[in-house]
């Protein structure tokens, strides 16, 4: 059994991403190539943000994003510590201070109820991150930065491509939407991969001219940038496997739903809130003495992993350069994750395993 299972994967996708890879070496346009601007459509359609613009990677989309709101040295930037490095990381490279306020400790998203009382003149921005595949209270979050002077709500959607928040989709829920297509996400290509989301079209139009350095047109250079391109090769994988999202998306709900009923009252697990679903990027539940459990799961050929074992605030990279190092949700939370095995091609079978092991 494997955590993700993207063999099953290609072998129900080969013919489509075999064909779409040999059109891409076929016209030889491995920049900017046609599929770029055909998958962007296609997000656009799945997603209904206004704009869509691919880019190198989930923490290229970040960047991408932070520069294209102008955050300046000092401007702070309120966020989540219980996330992957990299949403801390964006803001800390432009010299900007991630303000860390705490989590739920159910979701294990951002507590919008502690927002409003970190914003400080100098807060710049909102970056919630749809943690396991779960939108955080966007509303609410909205509502915050409206009343704030429309702070600028930047949602680190890489682990909820798909997620439904209220009727809409993730990434179309906010100023900015930011995904990543990294191999084991619900959406992933076969290397690096991401997308910014908007439906402003002056945020848009700057976010495509720093994907290329800056230029508005060739050789000219309006503002500073990044290389920032999503491959041609990527899109063209994305775009094989739009074909069957739409039953992945259905697949990962059913069997999320399916460990929920398996560990009802056994086993808490994270949850999800009414209107919302989750893409279960990850599928976690709670665990005491979660070390001799994994040893024990590993040994029966179940692989699990840990997302994360420590909240960014107590990174050592981290230290001084942010404001909000009082998150005890956060911290005990991630003593505390496991996640189990999840991908679309996940067996009934394999699952039951999985339950079967867990509380053994
Ligand atoms: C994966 C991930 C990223 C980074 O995406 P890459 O495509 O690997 O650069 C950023 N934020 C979160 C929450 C992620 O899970």
């Amino acid at each position: 059994m494997q955590f993700v299972d993207l063999k099953s994967q290609y072998a129900a996708l080969k013919p489509s991403i075999d064909a779409r890879i040999q059109r891409v070496l076929d016209h030889g346009q491995y920049i900017m190539g046609p599929e770029v601007a055909e998958l962007e459509q296609q997000l656009v359609a799945y997603t209904g943000a206004k704009q869509c613009i691919t880019v190198a990677s989930g923490t290229e989309a970040l960047l991408i994003s932070l520069m294209a709101i102008d955050l300046k040295p000092g401007d702070e930037v309120i966020t989540t510590p219980f996330t992957f490095a990299a949403t801390a990381e964006m803001i800390v490279l432009l010299g900007g201070v991630p303000v860390f306020v705490d989590i739920e400790p159910d979701t294990c998203n951002i507590d919008a109820s502690l927002i409003e009382a970190a914003i400080t003149p100098r807060t710049k921005a909102i970056m919630p991150v749809s943690l396991y595949g779960q939108v955080a209270d966007m509303n609410e979050i909205n509502a915050i930065a409206a009343r704030h002077g429309d702070i600028p709500v930047i949602e680190d959607a890489a682990q909820s491509f798909g997620a439904d928040y209220e009727g809409r989709k993730s990434c179309n829920l906010s100023t900015l939407g930011c995904t990543s297509f990294f191999p084991s996400k619900p959406l992933g290509c076969y290397g690096d991969g991401g997308a910014i989301f908007t439906s402003d079209d002056a945020l848009a139009q700057a976010c495509r001219e720093i994907r290329v350095h800056g230029q508005s047109k060739r050789y000219t250079h309006t503002r500073v940038g990044v290389g920032g391109r999503m491959d041609t090769l990527q899109c063209a994988v994305v775009l094989a496997k739009m074909e069957r999202f739409e039953w992945e998306v259905a697949q990962r709900l059913a069997i999320g739903a399916r460990y929920n009923e398996l560990l009802r009252s056994r086993v808490p697990t994270v949850v999800q809130r009414r209107g919302r679903n989750s893409m279960f990027a990850q599928y976690t539940v709670f665990v005491d003495d979660r070390a001799p459990l994994q040893a024990r799961l590993s040994s029966q050929g179940v692989p699990t992993a840990v997302h994360y074992p420590r909240p960014i605030n107590e990174q050592a990279a981290y230290e001084g350069r942010c404001r909000g190092n009082a998150t005890p949700h956060a911290r005990a939370v991630a003593a505390r994750v496991l996640s189990l095995p999840m991908s679309a091609d996940l067996s009934a079978d394999d699952q039951q395993r999985v339950v079967h092991a867990l509380l053994a």
